[in-house]
C-alpha cells in the first residue's frame, strides 16, 4: 500500500475557496452583535462551482452561547451545498480549540472562526477539517 492506496473519508478539497464580501460582512456583523456570546452558523456554497461561500444557514434551535457546544451534529442537514461551519470566539483569538478540532473532524471541509474583541474589532481565519489554515479569498 503506497501513498495512492490511501483512502480518505473526506472528498477532495477544492484548490481554492472563495467567500462573497456580502456574506463575510454578514458573518462579521453577526459575530459582533452576538458578543460577548458566540455566534454560530453553517456555510453554504453556490450551486454551480461549489467553491464560493455565499450564504450562512442558522441551525434550527441554535442559540448563541458561551461554550463551543452550539453545534449539535444531529441537527446538521443532509445538504451537500453546506460545506462547513462558522463561529465566533469572544476571546478575540481566532484559533480552533480542542472542541473545534473535534467538530471540524466530524463535519465539513471549510470552517471559519471569527475572533471578536470587546472593542468591536474582529479578525477571521479559515481552517480545513484537520484544523490547518486555509486560504479563502474574498470576492
Ligand atoms: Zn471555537
Amino acid at each position: 500500500m503506497g501513498w495512492f492506496g490511501r483512502r480518505s473519508k473526506t472528498p477532495p478539497v477544492p484548490a481554492q475557496w472563495y467567500i462573497t464580501r456580502r456574506c463575510l460582512e454578514l458573518i462579521l456583523a453577526s459575530s459582533q452583535s452576538s458578543f460577548p456570546k458566540e455566534f454560530g452558523a453553517l456555510l453554504r456554497v453556490d450551486e454551480e462551482e461549489k467553491t464560493t461561500i455565499t450564504e450562512v444557514v442558522l441551525l434550527p434551535g441554535t442559540i448563541s452561547g458561551n461554550s463551543h457546544a452550539i453545534f449539535k451534529l444531529y441537527m446538521l442537514p443532509i445538504d451537500y451545498s453546506v460545506v462547513g461551519t462558522v463561529h465566533s470566539h469572544p476571546s478575540s483569538i481566532a484559533r480552533p480549540s480542542e472542541a473545534d478540532l473535534d467538530l471540524f473532524g466530524h463535519f465539513g471541509r471549510v470552517h471559519l472562526i471569527v475572533g471578536v474583541s470587546p472593542w468591536g474589532q474582529s479578525s477571521w481565519r479559515a481552517y480545513d477539517h484537520e484544523g490547518r489554515p486555509l486560504d479563502v479569498k474574498i470576492i
